[in-house]
């Protein structure tokens, strides 16, 4: 860990339009260490080199920033967030946004709450449980006004589990590879079960031009028919 390095990093994340303060960029430090600490006991990412997780992990979850104004956004779940990607940089460097993190796999809630409590991080909880389970009617359902999720499922299980966490006029952004033309062909019978008309992928080119990043952004106009998701596993096992 060096300043170039997260000279680089403040840098990248300015030409997204986000000023970090020193505060800020503490947190995002203390972050990548407590990664590092508990990625020895638990697997939390093969990612560990600092200038890697600055890029790949830090820079890459903000990138939303260059295709949406999270300065109107109040409330955002991150579904299957893992070791908080990309729930947690977005929270850091949006602190006014109210954050929900979601996973079915307890050990990394348990390291996302060491992280909250650490990094001071106020207005964000953690659920650990399915997003089939809390997506059905209930106080989660149809009440975000982003829901983002990366490396989780293709984008027709995807859609089934985090749309109906949105509200309408809301948005879904799912983070793909370069992969995600076929990935768009693929969720169109998806979309139609869900009432989704909305959809744009924009490629975003980051820190340097070796590393891009396909956001898929999909805007909610309709109410969810109320028998998505389907029962726990269905999403993922027969995507629609
Ligand atoms: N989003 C993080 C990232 O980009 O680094 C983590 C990606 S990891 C490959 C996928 C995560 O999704 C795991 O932590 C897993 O427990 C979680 N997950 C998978 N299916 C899920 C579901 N149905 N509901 C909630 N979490 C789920």
């Amino acid at each position: 860990m060096n300043r170039n390095q997260i000279d680089l990093f403040v840098k990248d994340v300015h030409d997204m339009g986000i000023d970090l303060s020193t505060k800020q960029i503490d947190q995002f430090i203390a972050y990548y260490e407590m990664l590092i600490e508990w990625n020895k006991k638990m697997n939390l990412t093969a990612i560990t080199d600092f200038e890697d997780v600055l890029k790949k992990h830090f820079v890459d979850s903000l990138s939303i920033a260059k295709i949406i104004d999270l300065s109107h956004c109040n409330s955002l779940i991150d579904i299957g967030t893992g070791a908080g990607f990309p729930g947690i940089p977005i929270k850091i460097a949006f602190p006014e946004i109210k954050v929900t993190l979601l996973d079915s796999l307890q050990k990394r809630i348990y390291f996302l709450d060491a992280v909250i409590e650490k990094l001071d991080l106020e207005k964000i909880e953690t659920i650990h449980g399915r997003a089939e389970d809390y997506a059905k009617p209930g106080i989660l359902r149809e009440s975000f006004d982003l829901c983002v999720s990366r490396a989780v499922a293709n984008l027709s299980s995807l859609s089934e589990l985090c749309i109906p966490f949105v509200k309408t006029g809301g948005m879904f952004v799912a983070y793909k590879s370069e992969k995600a033309a076929e990935e768009l062909e693929f969720a169109q019978n998806a979309f139609k079960c869900l009432h989704i008309n909305q959809v744009e992928c924009i490629q975003v080119i980051l820190s340097d031009t070796y590393y891009k990043r396909n956001l898929i952004k999909i805007s909610k106009e309709e109410r969810t028919p109320s028998k998505y998701p389907r029962k726990s596993g269905m999403p993922i096992k027969q995507p629609l």
